[in-house]
């Protein structure tokens, strides 16, 4: 577990390897997302830290969700948790009380393994995953076989897909930086954000530990999800025909949300009551980043 300040520095060191955009020069802001809605006919919704906390739906984010649908905004959901498979996610969502379809989710898992390149020789992706996860959405000639169960596959492995850090530890760290000096493989990163949100505090993501593992190596990585442009495209290709200044992104991250959102010349809305700045005054953050959001609410 980390604390949101060093979260916040290690994104800031990072940003030459993030998005760059232009931002609106001052926040508007409201209570919750009802008050943004004469400005959207869309929104495209984070997870954590804005429809749910870990495994408990966020007060009022159920109902928000109907209110904006009964006055015919479009949803989309758009996330970077990569553990769970398109069937596990909608699942998730249901069992919270929300009712959106399938259309209407996008994971940086999907867009990963949309993306993923083939290997050569039929060789076996390396995956880094969270426990019992089956991989029967992989595309149909990958081969993904469990890192932390066959340590071998460090040496023997084609190339690394990091989906979650339930399993991992430090050592591992160490052993992937070693593989990867000792015999350069690519390495596909489903999740790029450094912490998420849980009920108990921040914990550390697989960005975190693939930027640890480039900055020991030298070599480079694949990433998939947000901010990146590949995440946010493919969220936008599902809202054909409104036009991009009447789409908000809405997230509880300066980094990833907002960010993203911006780079891709969406609306941006930050929420700061739930996820990575809840207890925190977020004005210090925006000031320092530069990444200044369109809207500002307390939340969903
Ligand atoms: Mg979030």
């Amino acid at each position: 577990m980390i604390d949101t300040q060093t979260a916040f520095d290690r994104y800031e060191s990072l940003r030459h390897a993030l998005p760059s955009a232009t931002f609106s020069p001052k926040s508007q802001t409201g209570r919750d997302l009802s008050d943004t809605a004469p400005h959207y006919d869309a929104y495209i919704l984070d997870a954590f830290g804005v429809l749910n906390r870990g495994e408990t739906a966020i007060e009022g984010a159920v109902e928000r969700m109907e209110d904006l649908r009964a006055s015919g905004k479009r949803l989309i959901v758009l996330t970077n948790a990569a553990s769970y498979t398109r069937v596990d996610i909608l699942a998730k969502y249901h069992r919270l009380g929300f009712d959106f379809t399938a259309d209407e989710v996008v994971s940086s898992r999907d867009v990963a393994f949309a993306n993923l390149p083939k290997l050569t020789d039929d060789d076996v992706w390396a995956a880094i995953s969270a426990e019992g996860d089956d991989f029967s959405d992989a595309p149909n000639q990958a081969t993904m076989e469990d890192l932390i169960a066959n340590p071998d596959l460090f040496d023997t492995a084609g190339g690394f897909l990091f989906l979650s850090t339930a399993r991992w530890k430090d050592t591992n760290t160490t052993a992937l930086s070693q593989a990867l000096k000792a015999n350069p493989r690519p390495l596909v990163v489903a999740n790029p954000d450094l912490v998420a949100p849980r009920e108990d505090g921040l914990t550390i993501e697989p960005g975190m530990i693939a930027h640890d593992i480039l900055a020991q190596t030298g070599t480079d990585a694949a990433f998939y999800g947000k901010p990146y442009d590949n995440a946010f495209e493919t969220a936008l290709a599902r809202l054909d025909g409104i036009p991009r200044h009447r789409i908000a992104m809405v997230g509880d991250t300066l980094h990833t949300d907002v960010l993203g959102g911006a780079a891709a010349g969406i609306g941006t809305i930050l929420i700061t009551d739930h996820g990575l700045f809840k207890g925190f005054d977020v004005v210090p953050y925006i000031q320092k980043s530069g990444i200044q959001p369109d809207w500002i609410v307390a939340t969903t």
